[in-house]
């Protein structure tokens, strides 16, 4: 017997787990793949507790449990000022890797395009190719990696079904603005185009932003995916609960690929959150902590010589590397980590074509010791 032929022959295993298991290997403090090394908040473990005791250990509804789906909604409306219906235009996903699967499988036909902006997170572009469809690269500046308009309108074509967003974005920590939305607004106002926005890090937000969501600007909305995930925002990121958000027309679609890729998302995790979400201040908050967290391991790094990138939000901060060495920035993660115990992600794993900006990114969601640990070991490179 002849294996069939790869539907994704040029995809490998993903940096993150390469990256861990070489940080594991080497006994490396692990500042690469993005998750805390600090538990959440133990009430959530109460929350849990109770409603597995309460006997919600049975499947959800496919759509997720009702009350978190209200707790989101009312969330939305008040950071956002976008009403979604929690019956029909919000979703309960297994993570948001599972929502953005959902979203881009329900929309995109063989041989349509979709515009990825690099560098780009690496869950996309292979939904894209299983669905038959063509991602069509378009290049972030460099280095603010900002929209680049003209080479967007240029990459639009009469088979753009779909233009994936990213903010604050992994891995580079921009952040797009409400006039970066409406000039996107303006762009596809006359097209059918799709938005979907990955907004993971939405409450990751620093130095007074306000975070563009895509659900702040109502033609977008119209017309977008929104995704985001508790991982994220209450240090979870093992449990995979995420959820989309979408018009009714849109989510009808997504929920045919929700039922049969998930069915649904672990119930009494969706009860802890909805109880959790109670309190404004644990997501409103994020963004003064992770920001501390950023500062300290700056300060720290300036006595180094990596050169700081800008970092708005997301718990990622880059730095390029190019005062330290030439070499590639794959080789320069590997070698950090084998001979300095330090592992960080190569940037260049975020574009189709490996572009190699000597930039690595660090996660600073650890411990106030690990980041000083880390960056004492960084500032005798
Ligand atoms: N999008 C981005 C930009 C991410 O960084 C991540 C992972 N951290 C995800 C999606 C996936 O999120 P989840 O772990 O909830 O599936
Ligand atoms: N999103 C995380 C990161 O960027 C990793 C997620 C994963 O390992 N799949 O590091």
């Amino acid at each position: 017997m002849h294996a069939p032929p790869s539907k994704l022959p040029s995809v490998g295993t993903t940096i993150f787990s390469v990256m861990s298991a070489l940080a594991a290997e080497h006994e490396a403090i692990n500042l690469s793949q993005g998750f805390p090394d600090f538990d959440c908040d133990s009430h959530l473990f109460s929350l849990v507790q109770q409603a597995m005791h309460a006997g919600h250990n049975q499947y959800a509804p496919m759509p997720g449990v009702p009350i978190l789906r209200e707790r989101i909604a009312e969330m939305t409306s008040e950071l956002y000022g976008a009403a979604y219906d929690p019956e029909q235009e919000i979703t309960i996903t297994a993570g948001a890797t599972a929502a953005l699967f959902a979203a881009i499988s329900a929309v995109v036909h063989p041989g349509d395009e979709v515009i990825v902006l690099e560098p780009a997170y690496d869950s996309y572009v292979p939904v894209i190719t299983l669905c038959g469809g063509t991602p069509v690269f378009v290049r972030l500046t460099w280095p603010e990696y900002g929209i680049d308009w003209q080479a967007l309108r240029r990459a639009l074509s009469s088979r753009t079904r779909m233009i994936i967003l990213n903010s604050p974005h992994n891995p580079t920590a921009a952040t797009l603005s409400a006039h970066d939305l409406q000039k996107l607004d303006e762009l596809i106002h006359d097209t059918d185009i799709l938005v979907l926005s990955d907004e993971v890090y939405e409450h990751i937000i620093f130095d007074g932003r306000q975070h563009a969501s895509v659900a702040r600007n109502e033609n977008l909305r119209q017309r977008a995916f929104v995704v985001s995930s508790f991982g994220k925002t209450f240090h979870t990121t093992g449990w995979k609960v995420g959820y989309c958000l979408a018009p009714a027309e849109l989510m009808r679609e997504f929920r045919k690929v929700h039922q049969f890729l998930t069915f649904s998302v672990a119930t009494p995790l969706q009860h802890a959150f909805a109880g959790y979400l109670q309190d404004e201040n644990r997501y409103l908050e994020l963004g003064r902590f992770y920001q501390a967290k950023r500062d300290l391991f700056l300060d720290m790094m300036r006595a180094s010589r990596f050169r700081p990138l800008a970092c708005c939000g997301t718990y990622f901060q880059s730095f390029d590397y190019s005062a330290i060495s030439e070499e590639d920035d794959q080789s320069m993660a590997r070698r950090v980590t084998q001979e300095w115990g330090v592992a960080a992600i190569p940037v260049s794993a975020f574009y189709h074509d490996g572009t190699d900006n000597r930039v690595l990114r660090f996660c600073f969601a650890k411990s106030d010791e690990t980041l000083e640990r880390a960056a004492e070991r960084l500032c005798r490179i």
